[in-house]
């Protein structure tokens, strides 16, 4: 799967570089100084990477933990995200990395402990309440799992600091190191989901619905808490009754008190970042009619609004309202 791997001279003696390289004994090794020599420099083509992206094994300096933007979180708490992971196995047309990174392949922070210890300092600074940190938001959480390790490292975090919740996001069913953990009450796995028609169009290496669903029931057996993201809403002419199909195959297969939250949220893209998604994929029908006015860009105004007040009463057929949160990012 993976036959290069570039690594940071900084963390060549890591023991999570070490390990990766003992199971990827075939792979090349290229020792580089930092990873941005590889990553994202101009004159890439991202397609062609896609096809075959390397890992590089890098360490994150600074900024382990930062704010979420606002409208980000679900109900209350402070919240913050990290990204041990940038970029993703999958490939979704409408995920903004396509254009925020201008290359396919995956750096992996190394360095854990520093994210750790910058979670445990970001929630000692905040005693007074819960504190909610979101994995996943520059990359899938759980997608490359096998190779990072990242649920063996945080899970038993977690465990340590209650007041602390962790989101882990996700569209991928990779659950095997998951149940192999106690579950706690503040460890959310949070499943992302489209409607059939679009994600076969549009996700790219996604596992199919019926997988994921029974990846969410036997984390529900096990005793983890879940999350729903119905984020972006994808606009098509039959979209009502795709979103309906898409909730009738959810929701009566889940135990409704096993899900933490439901959320919902546009189509929403910074407007460079569209112009690079578009250019790199001039044939996709989704970005077709969208045009960007002012710096981020979505559907029209009424188009989203209808969407939204669509979708949120739909779901309210299967999900009390305290638990249904609108996104607003
Ligand atoms: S699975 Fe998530 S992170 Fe990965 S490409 Fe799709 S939307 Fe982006």
């Amino acid at each position: 799967m993976i036959d290069t791997i570039y690594v940071e001279e900084g963390v060549a003696t890591h023991p999570l570089t070490e390990s990766i390289l003992g199971r990827f004994r075939d792979a090349v090794t290229v020792p580089v100084t930092r990873y941005g020599e590889v990553f994202n420099r101009n004159h890439q083509s991202l397609r062609l990477q896609k096809a075959k992206p390397s890992l590089i094994l890098a360490e994150k300096l600074g900024n382990q933990v930062l704010p979420a933007p606002e409208g980000y979180g679900i109900g209350s708490g402070k919240n913050f995200y990290f990204s041990h992971v940038l970029n993703c196995l999958c490939d979704c047309r409408y995920c903004f990395l396509q254009g925020m990174y201008r290359s396919a392949h995956y750096v992996l922070f190394v360095n854990y402990e520093d994210f750790q210890e910058t979670i445990a300092s970001t929630l000692d600074a905040d005693p007074d309440q819960d504190v909610y940190f979101f994995s996943g938001y520059d990359g899938d959480s759980l997608a490359l799992d096998a190779i990072t390790g990242f649920v063996d490292s945080f899970v038993p975090l977690f465990a340590r600091h209650p007041r602390a919740f962790l989101e882990l996001q996700t569209k991928s069913a990779t659950i095997r190191s998951l149940l192999q953990h106690e579950p706690g009450d503040n460890v959310v796995v949070a499943f992302s989901f489209a409607p059939n028609a679009a994600g076969k169009a549009l996700e790219h290496g996604v596992p199919p619905l019926e997988a994921r669903v029974s990846a969410m029931q036997k984390l529900t057996e096990r005793g983890y808490r879940l999350g729903l993201r119905f984020d972006p809403l994808l606009y098509t002419t039959g979209y009502r009754e795709q979103y309906q199909e898409l909730f009738e195959a959810i929701f009566p297969r889940l135990e409704i008190a096993s899900l933490h939250s439901v959320s919902f949220g546009p189509f929403r893209v910074p407007r460079d970042y569209f112009q690079r998604m578009a250019k790199l994929y001039p044939e996709e029908r989704l970005f077709a009619g969208i045009e960007p006015s002012g710096p981020m860009v979505s559907y029209p105004p009424e188009l989203e609004a209808e969407m939204r007040s669509y979708c949120e009463a739909e779901l309210k057929l299967f999900v009390p309202a305290e638990i249904l949160f609108p996104c607003r990012v």
